[in-house]
């Protein structure tokens, strides 16, 4: 935790429920920000890192899981879905998003606060959160708002440049495999083709290194896989 009182993000366009949770989540001492669509809410959770984000999955803009998948590129913070879908796959797919929990709606306020209370302690037990930024030299990579920064500018890249790099930037320094790398960008059946990893890792070197041919950042481990330098 990174205040005294736990700063929670409550997700609901449904202003009835919002006022409902409020006093009974100020009664426990909990910080509160609230966002009345996925957008908000990516927004102040960039901004204000939330140590707990209570998501309703029906949003106006969008839909909770899209919120989930995207808070879940860069934090750890627990997410509670609460939620008027009650079936099987929708919880299922949201747990599979990066939900920490799934509660129903209607919710008892003592049942739910019970549930935060669990989540928080096993987010505290796991160690310290993820940042929303890593910066190593002039390069920067931003996830919350999916911005790569070198010297300042915006390197301009694709959505699998991106995962690629956001994937190396989350572990600075440590040596990611090539089956590692093609399972977490293009998924488990191209696990055996380095040859996609190679060519994306060529353009991204591209748009990002001083020197291509001798990379300041995107290091490679000759037939091992890639590691971002730690500094
Ligand atoms: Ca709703």
């Amino acid at each position: 935790m990174t205040t005294a009182r736990p700063l929670v993000l409550i997700v609901e366009d449904d202003a009835r429920i919002r006022r409902f949770l409020r006093p009974a989540l100020e009664a426990e001492k909990y910080e509160l920000a609230e966002a009345e669509t996925g957008q908000a809410a990516l927004v102040a959770a960039s901004g204000r890192p939330p140590d707990l984000v209570v998501l309703d999955l029906g949003l106006p803009d969008m839909d909770g899981l899209e919120v989930t998948t995207r808070l879940r590129e860069w934090t750890k913070a627990p997410i509670l879905v609460l939620s008027a879908r009650g079936r099987e796959k929708d919880k299922v797919a949201a747990l599979d998003a990066g939900a920490d929990d799934y509660m129903t709606k209607p919710i008892g306020i003592p049942e739910l606060l019970a549930r935060i209370r669990a989540a928080l302690r096993r987010r505290a037990a796991a160690g310290p959160g993820e940042e929303p930024a890593v910066t190593v030299g002039d390069l920067t990579v931003d996830f919350a708002n999916r911005r790569v920064l070198v010297a300042g500018r915006e390197a301009k890249l694709t959505p699998t440049e991106y995962r690629l790099l956001a994937l190396l930037a989350r572990h600075p320094g440590r040596v990611l495999t090539h089956a590692h790398m093609l399972r977490e960008v293009w998924g488990p059946l191209r696990e055996e083709e380095s040859h996609y990893l190679r060519v994306h890792m060529a353009n991204l070197r591209q748009k990002i290194e001083a020197e291509p041919a001798r990379p300041r950042y995107l290091l490679t481990e000759q037939g091992v896989g890639y590691r971002l330098a730690a500094e």
